[in-house]
């Protein structure tokens, strides 16, 4: 930690910051500038103190951390990338996993459809939302418990693992029973209450990005997890809200390098979440390929015009099978394959 004393502070003010870091039994170090004094703080826990204990003392102008706020989830942590198996399916290696599906689950031959076009198109995980978050109470709120059961004949079916939300910590244990991964959903990526149930129950999760959170907010709530010794964990961008309309939410493409630099956790991204729209979620996932995600999730519907939720950002099947073969050379030419 850095405490950045004002240019006016007295030997006394700086004195105070040196005599409180060593009551917490802490090292200083002086950095004596023409202008201002700096005070380096140094110990091993540092990262569990509040800053505001130097911030308040008399003559400080700012403290800023040196350390990242995450470490479970940091590549200085586990220098090696972590691959996911789902049912011998490996998220994190070579292989680009797509996993597919409608938006919200709305009745059996809507889900049959959609898996059997996706599964047709070279998804090998199904996604469906059967608990959903919706932003108001008066949308459809998801089939729920009948949802989940039809995912379940879903998988048996088809022979695909699948991947759902859950949004109460109290259904962790309902959801986990159908679920192979389970999605802790934008809105609740700083639900600490339910990551630290789904931390507990150690089955695979897939936990998105909130769409105001950064990056670095982002790991630390993965550390939830790991710090609960779930370590089967994957991360999914699905865009963030900047100024920009033209698009449901920004995709951040520069998060996976960075990820990718600081973690040594699997990222997939979610195209269809960030464009809101059919037209540009091919341009989309290619470029997060491109950009070095292991993997995509992506809204399919049978028959968009009819979705309950999210029809305006399905894929039609063929629309689906037709990405599907376009990925293939961009996965080729970063060394990947799907
Ligand atoms: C979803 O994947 O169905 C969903 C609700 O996405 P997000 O949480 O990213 O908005
Ligand atoms: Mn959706």
């Amino acid at each position: 930690m850095l405490v950045e004393m004002r240019k006016d502070a007295t030997p006394e003010e700086i004195n105070g910051v040196v005599q409180k870091a060593k009551s917490l039994g802490l090292d200083t170090q002086l950095n004596l500038g023409t202008d201002k004094t700096v005070v380096a703080l140094l110990g091993s826990n540092t990262g569990q103190l509040p800053t505001d204990i130097f911030a308040l003392l008399p003559g400080v102008e700012s403290v800023a951390r040196i350390m990242k706020p995450y470490k479970l989830s940091s590549r200085e942590f586990k220098p090696q990338d972590s691959v996911v198996s789902i049912n011998g399916i490996e998220i994190g290696g070579k292989h680009i996993v797509v996993m597919a599906g409608p938006c919200a689950v709305e009745n059996e031959e809507q889900l049959m459809k959609a898996v059997r076009a996706v599964k047709k198109g070279g998804a090998c995980i199904v996604r469906g939302g059967a608990f959903k978050p919706r932003t108001s109470p008066f949308s459809f709120q998801g089939l729920e418990k009948a949802g989940l059961e039809l995912l379940a004949r879903a998988k048996e079916q088809f022979n695909m693992p699948v991947v759902t939300e859950v949004v109460d910590p109290h259904d962790v244990s309902l959801v986990s029973k159908y679920a192979d991964i389970l999605q802790v959903g934008s809105r609740n990526m700083q639900n600490f209450a339910l990551l630290t149930e789904i931390g507990k129950s150690k089955h695979p999760v897939l936990l998105k990005r909130g769409f105001s959170c950064t990056v670095a907010e982002w790991l630390t709530a993965a550390d939830y997890l790991l710090a609960e010794g779930n370590s089967q964990l994957i991360l999914c961008e699905r865009g963030i809200r900047t100024f920009e309309t033209s698009a449901r939410f920004s995709l951040d493409v520069c998060s996976i390098p960075v990820i990718k630099r600081s973690s040594h956790l699997p990222l997939i991204v979610d195209p269809s979440h960030a464009a809101g729209h059919y037209a540009l979620v091919p341009a989309i996932a290619k470029a997060a390929i491109a950009a070095g995600a292991d993997g995509l999730l992506i809204e399919v519907h049978p028959n968009p015009k009819e979705a309950l939720i999210d029809g305006l950002q399905s894929l039609t099947p063929s629309d689906f099978a037709r990405l599907m073969k376009e990925l293939r050379p961009v996965a080729k030419s970063v060394g990947r394959y799907i």
